[in-house]
């Protein structure tokens, strides 16, 4: 730390403050699949950042685009201007999307993406004259971001308690956590597609004319990684249709090779009406978030407005940030050239295989995985919920492995482009640690 500094300016996200700055814990550089941290210890990053950093740390393709960019054209408006990287890259995303999610709005976050889709369901539902559609429908457990919608259609009360404006008229389906019947799984768990007619019994509440949108992550992972099980998702869509629902995947988390394909929608095979993207768009490089939604959407919205006025009244001083746009430019080539999704799909029984090798392990109740993504729920320690999964976090730290731990389930998700030796690397800490845990 420079001379002068100090720790209490930092009003630091989703952090116990306090805590942290009694004992903190500082990344300094990063490189390939190794962070290092502030007393030179090479730490193996076994979460992608949060997340993003698919194509690994410091890839010099991606870092020389950004600092090309920056040189070119720093910034340029995207109000009635607009710069070329923002239509080649949304032609890009488009091609690697499912067919008829072709339209793509740009922003700076998952928050602001999963924000804006609400609201373009709104503008849509209004447009089409069904403007008493404006009942949202998350998902118990779900988590979309911390602006007042994600928060509202999010199933996390720890995220909402604090704030009591959200959105009204939002209602939950039933999350589709079931250690009863689906602890230890493999892959997609056997049990609970019937979760998905939640949506009737909402429809039969609210009537189906008063609900405008579900929108669920096909794989949750902030609360603690929750595959769906087989034909849920298929089940969701069939229900949405046969209503009139708009149905949004939340893939922040799962696009861009996460679950060894490009969208979580291409590898359950079910379209949705809207997409949620960011992190790892531009590998975690520059903050941008995305929303592919189906043209219609879009058309539906213009039509009947004159052709000088604004569609949507929405958008971001940052919506296609040109540095933004050349790291994910930069991106796709990478995980195009090295293959990345495959590579990630090719490496998942390896994967699978060790994680499930920590199921015997001491206070383990449950291993789940799919894709590069693997949960390991520990039972809590009575009265304090969390603690020994966060004793976890900072024991692997110390080790040299970094983990994400929420609640008592460590949640990992390694770059793309992690070796075999060091996925057994992760999950060996992970067991020697755990044989230490009271
Ligand atoms: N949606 C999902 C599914 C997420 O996992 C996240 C972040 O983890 C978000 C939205 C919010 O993204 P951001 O933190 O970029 O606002």
């Amino acid at each position: 730390m420079r001379a002068g500094n100090d720790l209490s300016q930092f009003w630091m996200p989703f952090t116990a403050n306090r805590q942290y700055k009694s004992s903190p814990r500082l990344l300094v550089a990063a490189q390939g699949n190794y962070y290092t941290s502030h007393d030179g210890r090479q730490v193996l990053d076994g979460t992608a950042g949060l997340w993003c950093c698919n194509a690994g740390h410091g890839d010099p393709r991606i870092v020389s685009a950004i600092q090309r960019q920056a040189a070119v054209l720093d910034y340029a408006p995207s109000f009635q201007m607009a710069h070329p990287a923002a239509f080649e890259l949304a032609s890009r995303l488009t091609r690697m999307a499912p067919e008829a999610v072709d339209k793509i709005f740009f922003c700076g976050s998952g928050s602001e993406a999963v924000d804006g889709a609400l609201k373009i369901t709104l503008a849509y539902q209004r447009a089409i004259g069904q403007g008493g559609r404006t009942r949202l429908i998350g998902r118990e457990r779900g988590y979309h971001g911390v602006g007042f919608g994600g928060i509202s259609v999010g199933g996390i009360v720890g995220n909402r308690k604090q704030f009591a404006a959200l959105l009204p008229g939002v209602d939950h389906l039933h999350h589709t956590h079931d250690l009863a019947r689906n602890a230890f799984t493999r892959g997609l768990p056997e049990h609970g597609w019937e979760l998905a007619d939640d949506l009737e019994r909402l429809v039969a509440l609210h009537d189906a004319s008063t609900i405008a949108a579900v929108i669920v992550e096909p794989v949750a992972g902030s609360t603690g990684v929750l595959v769906p099980p087989k034909g849920y998702l298929h089940r969701l869509r069939e229900i949405c249709d046969r209503h009139g629902i708009l149905l949004i995947f939340d893939e922040v988390i799962t696009a861009f090779g996460r679950i060894g394909a490009a969208f979580a929608a291409e590898r359950f095979d079910v379209t949705p009406d809207m997409i949620t993207t960011a992190k790892a768009i531009t590998s975690g490089t520059v903050p941008m978030g995305a929303i592919f939604a189906r043209q219609g959407l879009f058309e539906a919205i213009a039509q009947g407005q004159p052709e000088n006025a604004i569609e949507l009244a929405h958008g971001h001083t940052y919506s296609a940030h040109p540095l933004a746009c050349a790291a994910a430019l930069a991106t796709l080539d990478v995980y195009q050239e090295d293959g990345l999704f495959e590579r990630a799909r090719g490496l998942e029984k390896h994967w699978e295989d060790a994680l499930h090798g920590l199921s015997d392990k001491p206070h383990v109740v449950d291993v789940r995985n799919f894709g590069l993504i693997g949960g390991i729920e520990l039972a809590s320690r009575p009265g304090e919920p969390g603690a020994r999964a966060y004793e976890m976090f900072t024991r692997c730290y110390e080790a040299g492995v970094l983990i994400r731990v929420t609640g008592d389930i460590i949640a990992l998700s390694p770059p793309l482009t992690i070796q075999a030796d060091e996925i057994d690397k992760l999950i060996n800490t992970i067991a020697h640690e755990l044989a230490k845990l009271a």
